[in-house]
């Protein structure tokens, strides 16, 4: 059997309908460099979705290898209740240096779905131990995504994700999100005042009493299509959570880290959390590593007397894992000395400059959205009236195929093609990649 019969012998791959694979095969990746990946037939590919938007700073960063490898000698994994390590506690100590302020106590987990249910009831906790314990539900946005466990599904609403699962789900208090491709209020993400705030008004006026924390992914709904909405708008949520006593969660797992230009997104509304959730890039996507991080005062509601039950009785069996951490380590100095983000603001306008050359005069293409290295292409019907493809023609799915065929890993959302690589990616690998992906585009509507 070749590897791809045997992958499909026995893998079950995420976020996939098998059968598909019967058509596309599963691509046997052998190894990886920079914005590169080559498969075990030889064909080379371009990353530009960094991997799952985890890989910050390449493919086999040399870097990052040799700080796992030194490591690895040392210690690979410790019980972190009452133990702890040298690569644990550095890290906060770098952290504290880049995060919104006045956050500082740090809890770790595995992947960004437990980062998020960690938050979650660290603030359901957090309501109850001081004293407001009719405060149990949660606010989130539609079209927000948090990841795939129970609680992280309820406070996501995309239906794709959790449609099947609703009976299971907890009751959450949804909140209209902006649009801004299609604004309902006529307004411009550039020049507006955050005026669909008026939904989340109306929402915390009738529920905030009932409600614990809203949870946001600050400026970008990355999986509901790379949607951005503007700085003022995130001020305006973090006003009305002060306002009604209600926490906020920033689950800064696919922005932090520079994807939007700045550190975190939070920062560009000047604004910081009362917890947030961060993965993903944070080891560079080397190893499965989250944290959610949040404020003294929340901290202070649980420090008591054992006997008074307040401990947050949390626990991830690889929380603070020290080879994730040593490859955290790694990612910080290089953000630190390399001049990434600097770098990275530079070949962003390069790189929405060239898309916006290339494809934005397209019948087919109705914005090129961007924040940072990300550009979200999304693909319409009708330009005027921004009406979409009908999702059974699998539109985005189709031109992944022919862009793969060219090297180009470009995996859609939907009808939305995006670019969110390696904040490392040069111009000349920009060049590349948009080339390939026009002439896929080119390609699947015939000019
Ligand atoms: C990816 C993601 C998650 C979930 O992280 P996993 O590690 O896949 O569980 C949560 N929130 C946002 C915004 C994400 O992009």
């Amino acid at each position: 059997m070749t590897l791809e019969e045997l992958d499909l012998k026995y893998i079950w791959h995420p976020c996939s309908q098998m059968k598909d694979y019967e058509e596309l095969p599963p691509i046997i990746i052998d190894h990886g460099e920079g914005v590169h990946l080559y498969d075990i037939h030889g064909n080379e590919y371009i990353d530009v979705v960094s991997s799952w938007w985890c890989n910050l700073l390449g493919h086999c960063n040399p870097k990052i290898n040799e700080a796992i490898k030194n490591q690895l000698d040392k210690l690979e994994h410790v019980i972190f209740a009452n133990f702890s390590h040298k690569p644990a506690i550095e890290l906060c100590q770098q952290l504290m240096e880049i995060i919104p302020k006045g956050l500082c106590k740090f809890n770790f987990s595995d992947n960004g779905s437990a980062a998020v249910e960690c938050a979650l009831k660290m603030a359901f906790q957090y309501q109850y131990q001081r004293g407001k314990a009719e405060k149990t539900k949660f606010m989130c946005l539609t079209e927000g995504y948090h990841g795939e466990t129970i609680g992280a599904l309820s406070v996501g609403s995309m239906d794709l994700y959790a449609k099947i699962y609703r009976p299971m789900l907890m009751d959450t208090i949804h909140i209209e999100s902006p649009d801004c491709y299609r604004c309902p209020l006529g307004k411009n993400r550039d020049s507006c005042g955050g005026e669909c705030i008026c939904h989340a008004e109306k929402a915390f006026a009738e529920h905030a009493q009932e409600c614990c924390a809203l949870i946001v992914e600050p400026l970008l709904q990355g999986s509901a299509g790379m949607r951005i909405y503007p700085p003022v708008y995130l001020k305006k949520l973090r006003e009305l959570c002060d306002k009604y006593d209600v926490l906020l969660i920033a689950d800064e797992i696919a922005t932090g880290f520079g994807r939007t230009g700045k550190m975190f997104a939070c920062d560009h509304a000047g604004i910081s959390p009362d917890i947030m959730c961060i993965s993903k890039g944070l080891t560079g996507g080397y190893m499965p590593m989250a944290i959610t991080i949040t404020t003294q005062e929340i901290y202070d509601a649980f420090y008591d007397d054992y006997n008074k039950g307040k401990a947050f009785m949390h626990s991830h069996t690889y929380s603070g894992n020290p080879l994730g951490c040593a490859a955290a380590l790694a990612v910080q100095k290089i953000l630190r000395e390399d001049n990434i983000l600097e770098n990275a603001a530079e070949t962003g306008k390069y790189l929405h400059q060239k898309l916006t050359e290339k494809l934005l005069q397209k019948p087919y293409v109705g914005e090129i959205r961007h924040i940072g290295l990300i550009n979200g292409i999304e693909l319409v019907k009708d330009k005027e009236t921004k009406e979409g493809f009908e999702s059974e023609k699998r539109v985005g799915y189709e031109i992944y195929k022919i862009a793969l065929k060219k090297g180009l890993l470009l995996r859609p959302l939907g009808n939305v093609l995006y670019f969110n690589p390696p904040l490392i990616i040069t111009k000349e690998e920009i060049d590349c990649a948009v080339d390939r992906c026009v002439s896929s585009i080119e390609e699947y509507f015939g000019n």
